[in-house]
């Protein structure tokens, strides 16, 4: 094999194989529009384990034009913002009924067994309850799973049940609200000399659900939204609250990425890992900040990405590309703050 490792330029690459690949809704509905298997999506986009600094990827990821289509035409909307939608909806037992029912079911397709589980388990993990793995489920197990779900339903409030990084709590996280205040609060005037129009507190560039904008407790800040520089997204933010009162208070400006000038903080949520090149994309962002921070999605090591993710990056094969680039920079990580995501600061000096 002749391919090397995007970040570190090994040779030293795997080729993952069908055991360790990861179905999700956009393999689902991406392998419906190309009219082929989940497994079939996947192994053709060619995921590879470097053995030198841990990243898995994509060597042949799906091409712009898919992932143009992925977000303007077959998933216009983000999942997870529907999930938020439909909160209420989808925390009623005949929802979650439904899906077990699948489940316990053996006359029905992989790809819609994957897809009733990935719902079920959605409803299951945002307040807390066990996974459920692929075995067929007993009648009883659906009607344990039932029982226990109706009890905490019936016995907690649901908002301030729902785990922060779930598909229906979104990202919002007190500890992140804080460290923008407090980094904000302690910034230099230097950096904000005459109060510049293009000049923000904090700005939000991405996947457009996972946001902090429009939060009541980011205020006196300046925030933006840079609505073009991560190509692979839907292109406005929290539209999914769609209520004229809320864009009303709209409490941020757009701008595309070229109107910006500067930022203290630049926030990436769920969106690094969805880079055509990382390398680039990291170089023009940290053109305009000193501080970046967001989350990635991060899989066991040596597990395919989802389809929709061209690289599965963990602390070191981040820090590796990091220290390509001839920076002088700190890298944190926090897993504990969300579900399955990592939290990443990357400080600059
Ligand atoms: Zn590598």
């Amino acid at each position: 094999m002749n391919s090397s490792c995007p970040f570190c330029k090994s040779k030293n690459l795997k080729i993952i194989n069908e055991d360790n690949y990861q179905y999700n809704s956009y393999s689902f509905i991406l392998a419906k529009h190309k009219n082929c298997t989940e497994i079939e999506l996947i192994r053709d986009a060619q995921p590879m384990l470097c053995e030198s600094c841990s990243l898995s990827f994509f060597y042949n990821w799906i091409s712009l034009a898919d992932n143009l289509i992925l977000y303007n035409k077959l998933v216009p909307t983000h999942p997870s913002c529907l999930n938020i939608v439909n909160k209420k909806k989808h925390f009623k037992s005949d929802y979650l009924l439904s899906r077990l029912i699948n489940l316990s079911k053996s006359n029905i397709s992989d790809e819609n067994q994957g897809k009733s589980r990935r719902e079920a388990n959605s409803v299951l993990n945002s307040i807390g309850m066990e996974s459920i793995g692929n075995d067929l489920l007993s009648e009883q197990k659906v009607k344990r799973i039932i029982d226990r779900f109706k009890e905490k339903i019936l016995n907690y409030d649901l908002d301030n049940m729902l785990i922060a990084g779930t598909k229906y709590a979104g990202f919002n996280h007190k500890y992140v609200e804080e460290l923008i205040r407090d980094y904000n609060s302690i910034s230099s005037i230097e950096d904000f000399v005459d109060s510049n129009k293009n000049k923000f507190s904090y700005t939000e560039i991405g996947c457009p659900t996972w946001g902090f904008l429009n939060t009541p407790n980011l205020q006196n800040i300046s925030l933006c939204f840079s609505d073009d520089i991560a190509e692979n997204f839907w292109s406005s933010h929290h539209e999914f609250l769609n209520k004229s009162t809320q864009k009303l208070n709209r409490n941020y400006s757009v701008k595309s990425w070229n109107e910006i000038e500067y930022s203290r903080i630049i926030g990436a949520f769920a969106c690094i890992d969805h880079s055509n090149n990382l390398s680039i994309f990291i170089k023009n962002l940290i053109a305009k900040t000193k501080f970046l921070i967001g989350t990635f999605e991060e899989s066991p090591l040596g597990v395919a990405p989802p389809i929709q993710h061209h690289y599965n990056l963990n602390y070191q094969s981040l820090n590796y590309l990091l220290s390509t680039l001839s920076l002088n920079y700190t890298l944190l990580i926090n897993k504990s703050l969300y579900e399955k995501y990592t939290f990443f600061e990357i400080k600059l000096f």
